[in-house]
């Protein structure tokens, strides 16, 4: 049992004045492996405070300044990288190789963001006149438990690249991981209040930070639901927002894809981080002529994935991540059901032998039609719907027909063919015959998956407004 009742504000752990205790349970097991304290209103007032005074002096720092403690953040979270690896197996049941690559990318964004720093202009001419970026002052960090670490790390280096100074409300289900994190940044030794962290519930912590006048943006990642009442909230004081929201991401196999490598990849996508990914390619939109083939290779491609133990080397499903998850997707399943489609592999009920945690049968339904609820809402579990189409203007179709727009994929053997349905499709990134991140490139949504946009030049932009100087 771990007991994590402090929050950080102003360089200094201190105990929050919230004194609700909130459970932390291995979704593995369902056993209760730890609790948190949570912080209240009072204690994000404190956590704004700090940053603002932070901001004062951090504002004005050099590139260089910046770059130093970048790296110094990245060195420090290095130390602790297999604890955090193994707070993101316990709490949040991620298998261990999700886990690794995870944690490897919340460590990398140290280093992309110094990448970006280097070059970034600050200083630009616009006509006659001369354009400052500046950092926008004090930025609240929400962050969602299924890549709580990796979001608290991309946001923090970007908004320590613009000179802007934090306060964190991590999930409140991930404070194993938040944990590890915060110890590791202490250490770093950064001046204080450039970053404080609030544990907390959203509509509490996370409801201060939006209203708070002394915040001048929110970055935030989770549902869609929850980014609406954010965007309201932050109106009022007219607050930038940033938000990765939901998803449900269209998969293209074209008539003339390989099938052998297609189908496993999209198997992958739909199944990533056990289906609890906002990018996960939920939606297989596959051509009528190769459906019997498609059917067979999914059948075989769900048979060799094994779910279970997340400590397990060559588990590739985990399990969900709260009761409430796993009740969640039973009722998609259901639905599926009981709307008609047709369960391909998987179907309700936990696998068998697995019944101790929020496992569920990675599932794959044939026949869905558009309308079905399983082919319109995220669901944010292993579960993949077939759809089929007949030529490549309805595909494309079918793929934009959805309120969501974060990602899409397309495989074919015709790269150029490829490309031209990946220009079509309505979604912040389409990968072509790939699974791979671009840490680089820009990440976000179209429609109701987001506003903005992270990573790279353009997520630096948003943490930076401009400031015209006309000469006379
Ligand atoms: P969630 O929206 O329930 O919670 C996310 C965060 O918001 C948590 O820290 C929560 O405490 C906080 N919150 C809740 N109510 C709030 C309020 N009223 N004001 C301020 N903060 C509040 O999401 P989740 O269940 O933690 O995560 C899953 C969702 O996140 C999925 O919809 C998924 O698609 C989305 N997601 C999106 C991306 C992306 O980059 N687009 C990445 C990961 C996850």
């Amino acid at each position: 049992m771990k007991t994590i009742d402090k929050i950080y504000i102003n360089g200094a752990f201190v105990t929050p004045h919230g004194q609700e205790m909130f459970d932390l349970i291995n979704p593995a097991t369902n056993q209760l492996i730890g609790q948190v304290r949570l912080g209240d209103e009072t204690d994000a007032q404190l956590a704004i405070a700090s940053a603002k005074e932070a901001f004062k002096t951090f504002s004005q720092s050099s590139r260089t300044t910046r770059i130093k403690y970048l790296q110094k953040l990245h060195d420090a979270l290095h130390k602790r990288i297999d604890d955090l690896s193994a707070a993101t197996i316990e709490e949040y049941g991620a298998p261990v190789s999700r886990a690794k690559a995870s944690t490897e990318m919340a460590l990398a964004a140290f280093l992309h963001a110094q990448e970006v720093l280097y070059d970034f202009e600050f200083e630009r001419k616009a006509g006659r006149s001369q354009v400052r970026m500046e950092p926008l002052g004090v930025v609240g960090i929400i962050t969602p438990w299924n890549a709580n670490a990796n979001y608290i790390c991309g946001k923090l280096a970007t908004a320590i690249s613009a000179g802007c100074t934090v306060v964190i409300k991590p999930s409140e289900m991930s404070a194993l991981q938040t944990q590890v994190v915060l110890e590791a940044f202490h250490e770093a030794g950064l001046p204080a209040g450039i970053f404080n962290i609030v544990n907390g519930l959203g509509n509490v912590v996370g409801a201060e930070l939006t209203r708070h006048p002394d915040v001048a943006k929110i970055s935030f990642t989770g549902s869609t639901a929850v980014g609406k009442t954010i965007a309201r909230a932050a109106v009022d004081t007219m607050k930038r927002v940033t938000l990765e929201l939901g998803g449900k991401s269209p998969n293209i196999i074209l008539d003339d894809a390989d099938l052998s490598t297609a189908i496993p990849m999209a198997v992958a996508a739909g199944f990533m981080n056990s289906g609890q990914a906002c990018i996960a390619g939920t939606r297989l939109l596959v051509p009528e002529t190769r459906f019997d083939e498609v059917k067979e290779l999914l059948k075989h491609a769900v048979a060799a994935t094994k779910v279970g133990d997340p400590t397990d080397a060559n588990t590739a499903i985990g399990p969900m991540v709260s009761v409430k998850q796993y009740e969640r997707v039973q009722s998609y399943i259901q639905s599926g059901i009981e709307q008609g489609a047709e369960v391909l592999a998987g179907g309700p009920g936990h696998p068998e032998g697995l019944e101790g945690g929020n496992f569920v049968k990675p599932t794959v339904f044939a026949n869905v039609t558009p309308d079905m609820k399983i082919a319109r809402e995220e669901i944010f579990g292993p579960v993949i719907s077939v759809l089929t189409y007949k030529t490549e203007e309805e595909a494309i179709a079918m793929a934009n027909d959805t309120t969501y727009g974060l990602a899409a994929y397309v495989s074919s053997t015709n790269e150029a063919r490829a490309w031209k349905v990946a220009e079509q499709i309505v979604a912040g990134r389409v990968m072509v015959n790939s699974l791979q991140h671009d840490p680089m490139a820009p990440f976000g949504g179209f429609k109701q998956s987001g506003i903005g946009r992270e990573y790279g030049t353009f997520g630096l932009e948003e943490y930076v407004e401009p400031k015209t100087i006309i000469k006379g």
